[in-house]
């Protein structure tokens, strides 16, 4: 299977010409890479500016949790959609930590699913305790934020593991690729106690957290990740692209 990049712009760039300098330069890297789908998620004002490519696609940061209605500053799944993501962040820890609970996540899951677009979920503990008992709670989590979507709705599922303590920082803020081999493999028992081992199997789990050039290779190589969420190294288009090529092989 293809490696999956995810770029999260988050609230960056502040402006449509340097939005368009930096996706340009992304692209120009990804028309010469055939083994990665990349998915750059700039904010939703910036969407109808940027023209996707063959292996290059886009996506949102969030939507609401209601399909229309009067819901001030808010973008519905289908406005985001039209606006040219085929692809949804959802349940991103930094709205988790404006008061988004599992139920609002579960209901934006729902409603993206629906309407066509491909949910990239991120889930994460906050923080770890040496009686493991945040794996209870990453269950949790995963199974009310995935409730009553149908196995068919789930092919369009991407999960990414990102630890919350782990983002932000430097290449060794980030979780080791051990830990992130382990963390996968217990979502995907999680995957398969709902889906079924096939479906479960088939559900890419990526890997997010102060992804850098210096620790790429290792968390898809020793990691096994099906793919990496990049945050703020992925507004610099040189770094980026050095991931990219990693994720392809070509590096
Ligand atoms: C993120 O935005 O989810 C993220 C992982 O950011 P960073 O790569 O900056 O840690």
């Amino acid at each position: 299977m293809k490696k999956i990049v995810v770029a999260n712009w988050k609230m960056n760039p502040e402006t449509p010409r340097e939005a368009r300098r930096l996706f340009a330069k992304v692209k120009r890297t990804a028309d010469r890479l055939r083994r990665i789908a990349i998915v750059v998620c700039p904010p939703a004002v910036f969407l109808s500016l940027l023209r996707p490519g063959k292996n290059l696609v886009l996506g949102g940061q969030d939507i609401f949790n209601e399909p229309r209605g009067a819901f001030t500053g808010s973008i519905s799944a289908a406005q985001i959609k039209y606006a040219g993501a085929g692809h949804i962040i959802i349940g991103h820890s930094e709205r988790r930590r404006l008061g988004e609970t599992d139920e609002l996540v579960n209901k934006k899951v729902r409603l993206a699913l629906k309407t066509g677009l491909k949910v990239i979920l991120c889930l994460g503990e906050t923080a770890r305790d040496e009686r493991s008992d945040y794996l209870r709670a990453l269950r949790g989590m995963l199974e009310r934020d995935l409730d009553r979507v149908s196995r068919a709705e789930a092919k369009d599922l991407i999960i990414v593991y990102e630890p919350v303590w782990a983002i932000g920082g430097s290449a060794s803020s980030a979780d080791t690729p051990e830990d992130f081999l382990e963390h996968a493999l217990f979502l995907k028992k999680v995957l398969a106690a709902g889906f079924g081992q096939n479906l479960a199997l088939s559900i890419p789990i990526l890997y997010g957290g102060s992804v850098t050039p210096e620790n790429a290779a290792d968390f898809l190589g020793r990691g096994e990740a099906a793919g990496l969420l990049v945050g703020h190294e992925s507004l610099r288009a040189d770094r980026f692209n050095v991931i990219l090529r990693l994720a392809d092989g070509s590096a």
